[in-house]
Formats: C-alpha cells, structure tokens, sequence
C-alpha cells in the first residue's frame, strides 16, 4: 500500500560540531605533545571511578554533549560555574549569554583558570579549552561572540561544569 517515505533529516549545528572524540591518530598525537603536569593529577581509573560516565567522555576524551541536553543551557542564577572534575571556578554568570548554539556560552573566563590549545578534531583548526587545574576538556572557544563585550563564545559542554550559586 503507497509508497514508503523516508526522511532524512540532517542537523548542521554551527561551532561545537558533531562528536569530537578523537580517533587513534589523534591519540597518538596527543600523546607526542609536550606533557603537562596539572596540578590535580589522577589516573584514567580514578577518573572513571569518579566521574559519571557522561562526564567522563567529555571532560577526559573530549568527546562533546549532544546540544540543547544540558540542564545549565538556561540556568540564569547568579553563581559561578566551577569544573566538574576538580571545583575549579571557570566562568562567572554575568559572562553567560544565550549563542543559541545549545551549549551553555561565555563571552569570558575567569582569568587564569582556564587554559587552550589547538586541535583538529573535525578537519579544521580549533581553538580547544579546558580546565587549567585538572586538564578536564571543556569544550571550544570561537570568535563569533557578543561584539558589545569580548567578541568571543566559549562554546562549553554544561556537563563540564557544575553551577554554585552565590546564596550558597
Ligand atoms: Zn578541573
């Protein structure tokens, strides 16, 4: 009876494109890189047994959260955002602004705790930025920002992040 439809729907997102987990090469590369010594250091079993596994992939395999998923996307509260894996405060709520991209975006740091580098996850350079403290990957750092302000989007995986409200 009739014809079968078939829809294919393709969702291009812009910035924070597709899952970004590295593949073999990529590893490998990492690896050759210069090492850095965080001061919050623990091995990838510790990790894992710490972290839920969400977080786990994202803030230790760089791997990225499906978009419009994170509970922080429209958290509003005043507070500061802290990293997931070490407390570390990372971004301040008054640097949070709506990119409509689904990820939690910041037009600003907080200076010094967060640290960058550069990949080619998906074929093309990116600025990439985790947490200077543990080396948890928190996601990309783009030039397409709030002009009126720093010009810049922290494009960030909310589940890299954990929210401390300042009544608290
Ligand atoms: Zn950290």
């Amino acid at each position: 009876m009739g014809k079968k439809l078939f829809w294919i729907v393709v969702l291009i997102f812009s910035g924070c494109k597709g899952i970004s987990q590295k593949n073999q090469n990529q590893m490998e590369e990492t690896k050759n890189k210069e090492e850095v010594v965080y001061e919050v250091t623990k091995t990838d079993a510790e990790w894992r047994a710490e972290l839920t596994e969400d977080e786990y992939y994202v803030l230790r395999k760089a791997a990225t959260e499906r978009p419009f998923t994170s509970e922080l996307l429209e958290n509003k509260d005043k507070g500061t955002y802290v990293c997931a894996g070490c407390a570390t405060p990372l971004f301040r709520s008054e640097n949070k602004y709506r990119s409509g991209t689904g990820w939690p975006s910041f037009d600003l740091e907080i200076e010094g705790n967060v640290a960058y580098d550069v990949d080619y996850d998906i074929g093309y350079k990116r600025t990439e930025e985790h947490c200077a403290t543990c080396g948890g990957h928190l996601g990309h750092v783009f030039d397409d920002g709030p002009r009126r302000t720093t010009g810049k989007r922290h494009c960030i995986n909310g589940i890299a992040l954990d929210f401390i409200p300042d009544s608290k």
